[in-house]
């Protein structure tokens, strides 16, 4: 194909209607007829990248192959798509003003007063069109965060403007609206929408298409006064009900034909059908399980559950793989100690313990690895996880009562945690981190080597310390086997306990890669091996499986 076609998704009304998941859905469509496409995030805000945002603002912070830090929605792409993602894909506000700053100390505008039209107008456009100039993909679905009328987001509407001048029936716009019901009238109302699409009018932007959200189906009526006021065609009103799952969302875009709309304005073919049959086969898995498990998940963000999303993701897709209801139980690490433990865990059937930053919650991670390990519950930790369990077992098993990560403890005579040399001289934050794909090789005949089924894998990395060699002897004396090691650096990044039914920590982050058409390897072994361990403790529990309240 000779030049990428452009899509941009803009939301009015309301924040959270669901942007990401609607690009996503599209996406999966138009690749289903056989078009490769790309969708990127363009976040409204001032930081940088999300890296160094607390989860609480903006959920989980998605890590790309390429090492970058991006907004949580990258992962719904990859979910969906089962293509990777990189830099390119998201760009925020802060980015765009420092290219134009850093250009501007270079004296590359010779003099001239630097404007945010055309400048900052222009290095957008230019992100913008960085996926389509690769030659990689048929059509750039690009997302613009935030909601029509906030003041951050107007350079990227006056953006999308000028583009959709320059590009004519190369570019299309999609809105997204909300069409509220009102209980007491009994009815939904279109007033929102006509006025998000008016407020998009005045910034010069006509949309082609209107997704309206909705908790009601919206009737032919409906939908031609929505086309009356907005300027739409009536087959350009889209529908977008309240779905039980965002994964069925692809398959309710295809019925109000959403992918035909966009083809053909934008004069493109619609070559075959999408059957969607493999992703119908995992949505009617997903909707009626065979069995049931329930782990808990030990983390100090739970309040927010988008702080961990990539990891309910993997859980919902590893499920599926066993035909399980994985029902996530969470669990904060700050009200886990010794005297309760026994009690929160109860009834559980695995334990994950989450990855994160800083010692708030640290001790009552370790309590919750110490017992899934003394009563040989099936135990997966990521990253932090991972970190928690050696350190859980240096102070319990090999007995450093000191034992801990220089991260928590700088002190401490026993840092079998620690920050890399390499890692010390970068002092920035936000430029500290291990980030993005490194290459890992798996000892044969480990755990970990039958989960993946082979011998090099490649994972994605978020984190500054790591297990401390000086020590590593210790513990694979002691029944601590580093089963996963980096063969550039030499670095630990999987450990496995010899004397545990199922027990893996990993350095990197799995539920990064995880998509409905691949779940990943651990998660689906993880849940097996917790479902192993239900049939298991429902023989032993007195009352079986009808003791657990789920
Ligand atoms: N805080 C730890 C580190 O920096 C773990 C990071 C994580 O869990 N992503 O190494």
């Amino acid at each position: 194909m000779a030049s990428s076609k452009y899509i941009f998704v803009t939301g009015g009304v309301t924040s959270s209607l669901g942007k990401g998941i609607i690009s996503a859905s599209l996406a999966k469509l138009l690749q289903a007829r056989g078009y490769s496409v790309t969708i990127q995030k363009l976040d409204p805000y001032i930081n940088v990248d999300p890296g160094t945002l607390n989860p609480y603002e903006h959920g989980e912070c998605y890590v790309t192959n390429d090492g970058a830090e991006t907004d949580l929605d990258l992962g719904h792409y990859e979910r969906f798509l089962n293509v990777p993602t990189s830099q390119a894909n998201n760009v925020t506000t802060g980015r765009i003003y420092q290219t134009v700053i850093n250009k501007e100390r270079e004296g590359a505008f010779l003099g001239k007063t630097v404007q945010i039209i055309p400048h900052i107008t222009d290095e957008i456009k230019r992100r913008i069109q960085i996926l389509g100039e690769t030659g990689e993909f048929d059509i750039v679905i690009t997302e613009i965060g935030g909601t029509v009328g906030d003041i951050e987001s107007l350079p990227y509407i006056e953006t999308v403007r000028q583009l959709k001048w320059e590009l004519g029936s190369s570019a299309l716009v999609i809105h997204l609206t909300l069409i509220p019901y009102l209980k007491a009238a009994g009815e939904l109302k279109t007033k929102p929408t006509q006025h998000s699409v008016k407020s998009l009018l005045e910034l010069g932007v006509q949309p082609d298409i209107l997704v309206c959200r909705t908790e009601k189906s919206i009737s032919s009526e409906i939908r031609r006064k929505v086309a009356l006021f907005c300027n739409v065609n009536v087959n350009a009103v889209i529908e977008s009900i309240d779905a039980d799952s965002i994964y069925e969302v692809p398959v309710l875009m295809q019925k109000e034909q959403l992918d035909k709309v966009v083809l053909n304005k934008l004069k493109l073919p619609l070559q075959q059908e999408p059957t969607l049959e493999q992703w119908k086969n995992f949505l009617s898995k997903l909707k009626y399980p065979i069995n049931e498990v329930k782990i808990g998940l030990v983390g100090k963000y739970i309040e927010l559950k988008d702080a961990y999303k990539s990891i309910n993701e993997s859980f919902i897709h590893a499920g599926v793989a066993n035909e399980s209801k994985v029902i996530i139980e969470w669990i904060h690490s700050e009200k886990i100690d010794a005297s309760n433990v026994a009690s929160k865990f109860n009834g559980l059937h695995g334990i994950l313990v989450a990855p994160g930053f800083g010692d708030r919650g640290i001790e009552g991670k370790i309590t919750a690895i110490q017992y899934a390990r003394e009563n040989n519950i099936p135990y997966l930790g990521i990253c932090l996880g991972m970190q928690c369990a050696v350190i859980e077992f240096a102070r319990n098993v090999l007995e450093w009562k000191d034992a801990h990560s220089t991260e928590m403890n700088s002190a401490t005579k026993h840092p079998v945690i620690d920050i890399m040399q390499g890692q010390k001289n970068i002092t920035l934050k936000g430029g500290t981190m291990r980030l993005g794909e490194y290459t890992c090789s798996l000892q044969k005949g480990s755990k970990a080597f039958s989960v993946y089924g082979k011998q090099k894998i490649t994972e994605r990395h978020r984190h500054r310390y790591e297990f401390n060699n000086k020590f590593l002897k210790d513990f694979e004396d002691a029944g601590m086997i580093p089963s996963g090691i980096n063969p550039e650096n030499n670095l630990v990044e999987v450990i496995e306990l010899k004397n545990h039914p199922w027990f893996i920590g990993v350095q990197y982050h799995p539920e990064y890669k995880s998509t409905v058409e691949n779940p990943h390897p651990l998660f689906v072994r993880f849940v097996k091996a917790a479902l192993d361990f239900s049939k298991v403790a429902s023989q032993m529990t007195p009352g079986g499986m009808s003791s657990i309240t789920i």
